[in-house]
């Protein structure tokens, strides 16, 4: 393959906290993408561009460091931790300015980097999205597993495509990256996001290691708040849901009127007392969860009205003026 019609590959690697981890991602992904280089599968001007996520350790000195000795490393500073699906979101906008597809990977080489290849390959035979899909989650805690599928069947009974046992391991083009950015939807879920655009996709597999070093930065509360925001950014489902209950609730309590009234004739209403502190418990109940519910709703509104920036870039280690350079160069290589 003529060296020039290689693709210019940037990996983005969101970061928060990651200082046990990151000087071993740093060495394996540029073995891995110098090799993909000498091989002719993508270009020399390859990057890596790790996003720090307002860390409190010291990960973006490791990242600086990296930048300085490392002609591949780029590193972005976000002005304050604004989560992994934002400061991904953050590194993809800025790695698309001079890429022509870009993956997706976290800091903790838990995704096996040896398919990048093979992301490659699907790139240059014309697909536009391609996801990583874990063949099997035996590394996972049981813990860990089950959650997360019971996460993905429930994002299918409500409506939500995404892709099953895909995080958000994945290669996207440059023309992909720039309809993502059309969204301009604040509560983000890249995952269902992603198939929306609607381009040529598919799957690669490919099996889960353990974490290398640290721990997860998705404990189970943030884990819970994710599924919940997954599913409320992107279905009405449980509102209808609700409004069934509704319903049916309505066709009960008919059916316990006529109750009433025919124990009121035979003389049995103290009997009555019983169903009714249920009725009033059970109702209430319902209405308060039916108003939380349109108030969770309502609060997605107020987010999306006010549109707020979703991250604000502090630092590049590199100079932005080379980006039109670049640019330029990209565009006569095409
Ligand atoms: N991450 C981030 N900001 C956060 C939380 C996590 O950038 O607020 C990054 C983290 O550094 C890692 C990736 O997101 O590269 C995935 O996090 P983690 O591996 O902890 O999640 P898990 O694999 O346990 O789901
Ligand atoms: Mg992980």
């Amino acid at each position: 393959m003529n060296e020039n019609s290689s693709p210019v590959l940037s990996l983005v690697i969101p970061c928060y906290n990651e200082e046990e981890v990151l000087p071993e991602s740093i060495n394996q992904l540029t073995l891995v993408t110098n090799k993909l280089i000498k091989k002719g599968k993508i270009s020399p001007k390859s990057k890596l561009l790790f996003v720090n996520d307002g860390s409190r350790d010291r990960t973006w000195e490791i990242i600086e460091e990296a930048a300085q000795q490392n002609p591949l490393v780029r590193g972005l500073k976000l002005s304050r931790n604004v989560g992994h699906q934002n400061a991904l979101l953050a590194g993809l906008n800025e790695a698309r300015n001079y890429s022509d597809c870009v993956i997706s990977v976290d800091a903790d080489l838990q995704d096996d980097l040896s398919i990048i290849e093979e992301f490659i390959d699907k790139y240059d035979e014309g697909f536009d999205i391609v996801y990583g899909v874990r063949r099997s989650r035996t590394t996972d805690t049981f813990f860990k597993r089950s959650t997360a599928q019971g996460f993905y069947r429930l994002m299918n009974v409500m409506g939500v495509n995404v892709v099953y046992n895909h995080a958000d391991y994945r290669l996207m083009s440059k023309r992909t990256l720039e309809h993502l950015n059309e969204y301009k939807e604040v509560n983000l879920f890249l995952r269902g996001l992603v198939p929306l655009i609607g381009f040529k996709s598919t799957n690669v597999y490919y099996d889960r290691h353990e974490r290398f070093a640290g721990e997860s930065k998705y404990p189970l509360k943030k884990m819970l708040a994710f599924a919940f925001d997954g599913i409320t950014s992107f279905s009405v489902t449980p509102i209808r849901l609700i409004t069934s209950v509704g319903f049916v609730l309505f066709a009960f309590s008919v059916l316990i009127g006529l109750y009433t009234i025919f124990s009121k004739i035979m003389g049995n209403t103290t009997t009555g007392w019983s169903s009714l502190m249920l009725s009033i418990w059970f109702i209430g109940g319902i209405q308060l969860v039916a108003l939380g519910l349109i108030g969770e709703y309502i609060g997605k509104i107020y987010k999306e009205v006010k549109a707020r920036p979703k991250y604000i870039v502090e630092k590049l280690t590199y100079h932005s003026e080379e980006l039109p350079k670049l640019q330029k160069e990209l565009m006569s290589v095409r």
